[in-house]
C-alpha cells in the first residue's frame, strides 16, 4: 500500500509544478448528519430511493469512508484538483480545489453517464491556501438547491446529492457557524482554469494530454465533434497584417473541433441563465466549465424585478458579471481557453508532428501557430453569438407560447418586452408565468386588457403616483395587444374549430407553464430555508424545497393545506424589506 496516501499529512498549501491534481483524504467528521438527499439525483446517478439510508452512503457523504483499502491499496484515492484562474479581468495564478475532494468516477447502469463524485467542504487540501477548507450551512443550502432548480429547469448545471451537517465543527465566518458537506457530481469538474494553469506553466506537453482527456474521457472521443466548416471570419475580424493570411475553409485538426464544441456548450447554457434571468455572480475562468455546466455557486440569483445591470455579487463594481454582460464574459473567458490551446489548434494538419512538443515555446514557429489560432477563434466566436442567439430565440419563444419564430418577434416582442418589464420594475419569473395561464379571450378589447395589466403588478400598485400606474398599464396593455396578434396568427390557423372558439388555448397554456416555472429559487426563500436548518434543525424543509426545485413547473406539489400555504408564499411576492 502506498503510505504517503494514508493520511492527512502534507496538506500545507502548496505551488504544484507537473500534476493537475494531488491525493487527499477528506477530513472525518464523526458527528455528521444527514440532512437531505435530491430523489432526482438519485435517480440521475443510478442511486435507489432508500439507498441513502445505508450506511456507506452517510458517511461516503460525510467523508468518513473513502472508497479505497489501506490493505490492498485496492479501490480509488480521493483527489483535489489543481487549476488556475483569470479572476475579474486579472490573472489570478495557481487556485484549486481549495475545500472539494474528489471521491471516484460512477456510471449509471442504465444512462450510461458517467459522473464525477466530489464532496464539497471536505477539509483543507493542498489547494486551500489562507483558508480552511470547510463550507458553512448558509452556502451549503444555497448550493445544494440551485443546482437542483438549474436541472429542474432543464439548464445543464453540476448537480447536488446530498447534504450533510457537522453541528461540532465550527467554522469562523462573520461568527461561529456550523459545518456542512455537499456530496456533487458533475459529468467533469474541469474548468477553462485548468487549462490557464498549463499556459501559464509553459506545460505544452500536459496541454496536449488534457485536451486528449477531455476530448476522450469527458466527452465521448474524438469522432463526436462537428466537422463542418467554421463559419466565415466575422466583419469586425481584422487580420493582422503580420498574421499568415486565412486559408479557405479554414483547416480544422481536432483540437479546433474541441474548442468549438466546449464553446458552442456554453453558447447554449448562458442563453439559457438569460431566458431563466439567472446570474452566477462570479464568472471567473475557474468557474467556467468546459462542458458548459452552470458551475460554481456563491453569490448568485435569480432576477426578481427585471435589470439588466443586475449582478447579485456586491463586490463587482464594475457590473463585469452583470446579467447582461454573461454572454459576453463567458465568450472572453472562451478565448482565453482559445489561447490556452491555441498552438494545439493553429497547428493545423501539422499537429500530430512531433515537432510539436520539441518546438520550444516562444519560437517564431509557435507564433505562427498562435497567430492562425486567433484566426480560429474569431471565426468561433461568430459560431459562438450564432448559437447564442438561436438559443436564446428558441427559448423566448417557446417561454412565449409562440411555436413559430419571426424575425421581427426579436424587436417587436422580446426587447419591447424586456424594455416594459426594466422601466416598470416588474419581476422577471412572475411575468411569464402569468402571462401563460391568461385566457386570450380575457384580453380581447384595450379595456379588458388595461385591467388584466394589474395582474402583473406588485401588490402594491407600481408607483405612489395613480397617474404612472395608468400609463405603466397601457404600456403592459399595449404590449399584451401584440403579444395576443402573434398568439393567433400563430395558432389559430391550425385550430380545427377555428378562431373563434379559440380551441388552442388550452394546449398554449400548458405549453406555455411547461416552461415557464411556477417555482424560482430566489435568495429570499433560500434565507429562510438556511434559517430553519442551521437554528431549528429542520430538515423536512428541505424536502419541501427540494421537490418544488426538482420539478418548478407543477402547480402545487405537497398534499397538505399547510404545505400549499408554504408554496404559494414561496412562488408568491417578494417580501419588502
Ligand atoms: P470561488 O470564489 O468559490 O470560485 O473560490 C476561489 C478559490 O478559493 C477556489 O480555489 C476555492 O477552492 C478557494 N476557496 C474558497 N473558499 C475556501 C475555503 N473555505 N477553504 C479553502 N479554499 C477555499
Ligand atoms: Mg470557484
Ligand atoms: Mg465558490
Amino acid at each position: 500500500a502506498d503510505s504517503w496516501k494514508a493520511d492527512r499529512t502534507d496538506l500545507g498549501p502548496r505551488m504544484v509544478k507537473k500534476a493537475l491534481y494531488t491525493f487527499v483524504k477528506p477530513e472525518e467528521k464523526p458527528d455528521a448528519e444527514l440532512y437531505a438527499v435530491s430523489p432526482q439525483a438519485m435517480r440521475d446517478i443510478g442511486l435507489q430511493s432508500g439507498e441513502e439510508q445505508t450506511d456507506d452512503f452517510k458517511k461516503l457523504v460525510s467523508g468518513n469512508k473513502i472508497w479505497w483499502d489501506p490493505d490492498t491499496g485496492n479501490g480509488i484515492y480521493p483527489w483535489a484538483q489543481c487549476y488556475g484562474g483569470w479572476q475579474f479581468g486579472s490573472w489570478a495564478g495557481q487556485l484549486g480545489d481549495g475545500r472539494a475532494i474528489s471521491l471516484f468516477e460512477s456510471t449509471n447502469p442504465a444512462t450510461k453517464q458517467r459522473y464525477e463524485i466530489q464532496l464539497k467542504g471536505a477539509g483543507i487540501t493542498p489547494y486551500s491556501r489562507f483558508a480552511d477548507g470547510k463550507a458553512v450551512v448558509r452556502s451549503s443550502v444555497r448550493e445544494f438547491v440551485v443546482s437542483e432548480a438549474l436541472n429542474g429547469l432543464g439548464i445543464p448545471t453540476t448537480r447536488a446529492l446530498s447534504l450533510v451537517l457537522s453541528r461540532e465543527t465550527r467554522v469562523a465566518r462573520e461568527r461561529m457557524e456550523p459545518a456542512a458537506i455537499v456530496c456533487r457530481f458533475a459529468q467533469s469538474w474541469i474548468r477553462i482554469g485548468t487549462f490557464d494553469l498549463l499556459r501559464a506553466r509553459g506545460d505544452r506537453v500536459n496541454m496536449r494530454r488534457l485536451s486528449d482527456y477531455v476530448a476522450n474521457h469527458v466527452f465521448s472521443g474524438w469522432d463526436t465533434f462537428s466537422s463542418h466548416p467554421l463559419a466565415a471570419p466575422p466583419k469586425s475580424f481584422e487580420v493582422d497584417k503580420d498574421a499568415p493570411s486565412l486559408e479557405t475553409p479554414l483547416h480544422l485538426n481536432r483540437y479546433a473541433k474541441l474548442y468549438r464544441h466546449i464553446a458552442l456548450q456554453n453558447a447554449k447554457t448562458v442563453a439559457a441563465w438569460q431566458a431563466y434571468g439567472f446570474t452566477n455572480g462570479v464568472l471567473n475562468t475557474d468557474n467556467t466549465s468546459i462542458f458548459g455546466l452552470s458551475l460554481d455557486f456563491g453569490p448568485f440569483a435569480f432576477i426578481d424585478n427585471f435589470d439588466p445591470n443586475y449582478t447579485p455579487n456586491h463586490d463587482d463594481h464594475m457590473l463585469r458579471y452583470s446579467y447582461r454582460n454573461q454572454p459576453s464574459i463567458i465568450w472572453w473567458n472562451l478565448v482565453r481557453l482559445g489561447e490556452d490551446m491555441g498552438e494545439l489548434i493553429g497547428s493545423g494538419p501539422r499537429v500530430d508532428d512531433d515537432e510539436f512538443v520539441n518546438k520550444g515555446v516562444g519560437s517564431d514557429w509557435a507564433a505562427e501557430l498562435i497567430a492562425r489560432a486567433e484566426q480560429v477563434i474569431a471565426c468561433v466566436g461568430s459560431e459562438y453569438q450564432e448559437t447564442f442567439l438561436a438559443e436564446y430565440k428558441r427559448l423566448m419563444t417557446a417561454k412565449l407560447g409562440l411555436k413559430s419564430q419571426k424575425e421581427s418577434d426579436f424587436t417587436a416582442l422580446f426587447s419591447s418586452l424586456l424594455d416594459t418589464l426594466e422601466s416598470l420594475e416588474l419581476d422577471f419569473s412572475h411575468f411569464f408565468r402569468r402571462l401563460s395561464t391568461l385566457p386570450l379571450r380575457e384580453i380581447d378589447t384595450e379595456k379588458k386588457r388595461e385591467q388584466k395589466a394589474s395582474i402583473f403588478f406588485h401588490d402594491e400598485g407600481i408607483s405612489a403616483t395613480g397617474e404612472t400606474e395608468t400609463s405603466g398599464r397601457e404600456k403592459v396593455a399595449a404590449w399584451l395587444q401584440l403579444w395576443r396578434e402573434r398568439i393567433l396568427e400563430d395558432w389559430a390557423s391550425e385550430a380545427p374549430d377555428g378562431y373563434e372558439t379559440l380551441a388552442f388555448e388550452e394546449e398554449r397554456q400548458t405549453g406555455m407553464k411547461s416552461v415557464n416555472p411556477k417555482f424560482v429559487a430566489r435568495g429570499w426563500v433560500l434565507d429562510e430555508v438556511i434559517q430553519k436548518v442551521e437554528h431549528q434543525h429542520d430538515k423536512d424543509v428541505l424536502r419541501r424545497i427540494m421537490r418544488m426545485a426538482s420539478n418548478p413547473f407543477q402547480d402545487t406539489w405537497g398534499q397538505t393545506e399547510e404545505e400549499r400555504k408554504e408554496e404559494e408564499r414561496w412562488c408568491g411576492e417578494v417580501p419588502r424589506m
